[in-house]
């Protein structure tokens, strides 16, 4: 039988003549992390990069359905954005916040005029796991107060105090991290208590909040922090109304609501610019990294002004944090999004994966849930719709039979077991088509 094509793209890429797969292999096991992993069975080694593909070292194409990791979000390599971190490469590679740069004064005004209220003011940082310390840190020194609310399944990094907020054992050691943190109940509408047909989910799953404050806190808490939509968690969309009712309860408690932007901003949801906007709630604290740079160490925090004074007290300092070459990069970033109008991009092309994963559902019931927003999707694998248990080894396969036919996917969930789509916003229709065709060839090859 054919295999499915890969739409037809203008790229050449250059003949690779680095080391073998093999080789940097060897070379990894012996001199890199032990913790890190790779996602197929025979590990990949991508090489070259173009928008929404990415070559291999004998010069294979394949469509990067999952954005590099969440991160990539205008493509890879996209020449404004090259041409713009060349430029400053070339003219000064480093400065702080000792020194005036324009770059970072520009792009955190350019980045502020993307927030609604009155969050105006930036702090730069180099990741997603700096950005929520450093939010963390600002709501106590702001409140006094100490107590943070979490939820389960949620990741908001792998430093010590965010391993504290993530929700999911797998990434958590088994070392003193949670100071003060609680963990309330994952409002999931497939696996939690109340499901899509219960218009009050919102509310109950929130009213967990409240009670964990009473319950488990003096009654006042610093911060209630969460993913707008669940990223690692495997892309677990709130119910209507959860974060308004979670932030009211949060709010009167004295603690300031903290929105993890790091997978769900930057228009990637499609219908809406932030994540939170989905939930028509306005955060204290907004979270960024991975696409707002797309691909480089960038993250950043924005708050009010009234909250960051809170941060005066001491000096606050981050070497790299808002360096001129990343601040050019985030900036192109924005401006890119914008021209090629990527947000309705993705909310167009996502609807369309969208609706072909429903269908996919009602042929494989191995679908048991499908779910997300513009281009952050996910579909989630069960051994048997009535008992919901994951079906760990079959995501695993299904991703593999994706990758031999030229698809790169993301994995989710505390099982492994839901499958992940986060393209670079600049996939086009036949992209759709060919990952809707790919999967249902992998999931009937069962
Ligand atoms: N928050 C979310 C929602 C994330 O997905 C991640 C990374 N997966 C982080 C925070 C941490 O980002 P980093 O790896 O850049 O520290």
């Amino acid at each position: 039988m054919k295999l499915p094509e890969l739409p037809p793209f203008d790229h050449e890429p250059k003949k690779y003549s680095g080391p073998s797969a093999d080789e940097v292999l060897h070379l990894r096991k012996q001199f890199l992390n032990p913790g890190i992993f790779l996602y197929y069975k025979k590990p990949m080694m991508f090489v070259e990069g173009k928008m929404q593909y990415l070559w291999d070292e004998q010069g294979r194409r394949y469509l990067d359905a999952l954005g590099g990791i969440v991160t990539v979000n205008v493509g890879h390599c996209h020449p404004d954005v090259v041409d713009v971190v060349r430029k400053q490469n070339e003219t000064l590679q480093h400065s702080t916040t000792i020194y005036l740069h324009p770059n970072v004064a520009q792009y955190a005004q350019k980045l502020a005029a993307k927030m609604p209220g009155d969050l105006k003011v930036c702090y730069f940082v180099n990741s997603g796991s700096e950005a929520n310390d450093l939010a963390l840190l600002m709501a106590r020194a702001y409140t006094g107060n100490y107590d943070v609310i979490a939820l389960r399944n949620a990741y908001h990094g792998g430093s010590t105090l965010t391993m504290g907020t993530t929700g999911n054992r797998g990434w958590k050691f088994n070392v003193p991290h949670s100071f003060g943190v609680h963990h309330a109940i994952t409002p999931d509408p497939y696996r939690g208590l109340w499901g899509r047909d219960d218009v009050d989910a919102g509310k109950k799953y929130a009213a967990d909040v409240k009670n964990l404050i009473d319950f488990a806190t003096s009654g006042q808490v610093a911060a209630f922090i969460a993913e707008s939509i669940q990223g690692v968690g495997g892309c677990v969309v709130f119910p209507d109304g959860y974060l308004k009712h979670a932030y009211e309860h949060v709010r009167a408690a004295g603690g300031l609501c903290i929105a993890d932007e790091v997978q769900a901003g930057f228009g990637r949801t499609g219908a809406h610019y932030w994540g939170f906007e989905t939930q028509d709630v306005i955060p204290d604290i907004v979270t960024m990294a991975k696409g707002i740079g797309n691909g480089c160490p960038l993250g950043a925090v924005v708050t009010t002004p009234k909250i960051a004074a809170a941060l005066a007290q001491r000096t606050h300092f981050n070497t790299f944090g808002g360096n001129p070459v990343v601040c050019a990069q985030g900036s192109a970033v924005l401006d890119v999004i914008d021209r090629e109008k990527l947000q309705a991009n993705s909310l167009k092309i996502g609807n369309r994966i969208l609706g072909g994963l429903g269908k996919l559902k009602s042929k494989h019931n191995i679908i048991g849930d499908v779910r997300g927003k513009g281009l952050l999707l996910g579909i989630e694998l069960v051994k048997d719709r009535q008992s919901k248990e994951p079906a760990r080894e079959e995501c695993g396969q299904v991703m593999e039979t994706c990758k031999d036919m030229g698809l790169l996917l993301g994995k989710g969930g505390l099982w492994g077991q839901t499958i992940r789509f986060s393209p670079p916003m600049c996939v086009n229709e036949q992209d759709a088509d060919f990952l809707l065709e790919v999967l249902d060839r992998a999931l009937g090859s069962l």
